[in-house]
């Protein structure tokens, strides 16, 4: 069996969809509202759980009504919680979502306590590393968290694949212990310097990320796919799928996710790709971020 190790966040959504985004000091009228769990890293772990890898989740949560709840979901969907931690001093984390009729959203996010894992934390983790195929950790939690990870993947020898997201400054000597990076457009841009709006600047931003010391670049551009690079000589454009989109968001996560448990169950870099890109059509056919995340049948279905 695939094992994947995930270490982020973890934040419930409460998201309404309305006519349009409201602008500063407007109140819109909307509905219908939807409430769920999220956050990227929670995300990432339910489409790699929901892919068929064994997950092992940490996260940190309150002990308030969502963090109860947030423990439930994970054991619902089946992933190892025995090192998710509860802090009674802080808040689990929230994500107020507002989706317009375009799919365009927009998000506030109060992390709590997803925001306040401490290195001691990941830690406690090292023995799952040990056992682990592949490592998973995005940018929405405590930079030492993030730190102790890539510097546990490391240790383990475990490929750790980060999502810079939401992108923020780190020590860049980090990268050098970093397998996969899966930046999307916006945080390619501000890790290399390089504006990504089509397939040529793409090319540039992964070079100029690959000098960094990452040997796989996946650069995501939504509905236009995937940019791959991993070397002088190699890059390319790796399609999409073409689907109706209802709701967007999540479709990064999707796709870290499916790509984890892809790789984490042997498969090659393109056909993991394609995989990736599969669990994320999906997902943007479904309202929501955790709960649009599809099952391994449904994937399988649909690369059929
Ligand atoms: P993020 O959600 O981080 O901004 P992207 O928008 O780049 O990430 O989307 C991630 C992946 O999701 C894409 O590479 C693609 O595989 C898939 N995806 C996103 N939008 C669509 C869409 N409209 N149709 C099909 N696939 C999509």
């Amino acid at each position: 069996m695939a094992n994947v190790i995930v270490i982020g966040s973890y934040v419930t959504d409460l998201m309404t969809l309305t006519p349009h985004l409201p602008k500063p000091g407007e109140t819109v009228l909307g509905g219908p509202f939807q409430m769920g769990p999220g956050g990227k890293g929670a995300n990432q772990a339910t489409a790699a759980a929901r892919s068929g890898s064994h997950v092992t989740y940490m996260t940190k949560l309150g002990t308030d009504i969502f963090g109860e709840q947030a423990l439930q979901y994970f054991k619902n969907e089946g992933m190892n919680v025995d090192y998710i931690k509860q802090d009674p001093t802080e808040i689990t984390g929230t994500a107020q979502i507002i989706v317009d009729q375009h799919s365009e959203n927009s998000i506030a996010v109060a992390l709590g306590a997803c925001g306040k894992i401490t290195k001691e934390d990941v830690y406690a983790t090292e023995e799952k590393f040990k056992g682990s195929d592949i490592a998973l950790v995005q940018f929405e939690t405590s930079m030492e968290a993030i730190q102790t990870t890539i510097e546990l993947a490391s240790k383990h020898h475990v490929p750790l694949i980060l999502n810079p997201a939401p992108y923020r400054d780190f020590p860049k000597e980090l990268l050098t212990k970093v397998s996969y990076i899966t930046p999307n457009e916006i945080e390619a841009s501000e890790l290399s310097g390089i504006k990504v709006i089509d397939e040529l600047s793409a090319r540039k931003a992964a070079e100029r990320i690959y000098e960094m010391g990452i040997p796989h670049i996946i650069i995501t551009m939504g509905k236009q796919g995937v940019y791959l690079y991993t070397g002088e000589g190699t890059g390319e454009l790796i399609p999409a799928f073409s689907v109706h989109a209802i709701d967007t968001t999540g479709a990064g996560d999707a796709f870290s996710g499916g790509l984890a448990h892809s790789l984490a169950a042997g498969k090659e870099l393109k056909e993991s790709i394609r995989y990736a890109n599969a669990v994320a059509a999906l997902c943007v056919t479904k309202l929501g971020t955790a709960p649009a995340m599809p099952h391994k049948e449904q994937v399988e279905h649909f690369l059929k």
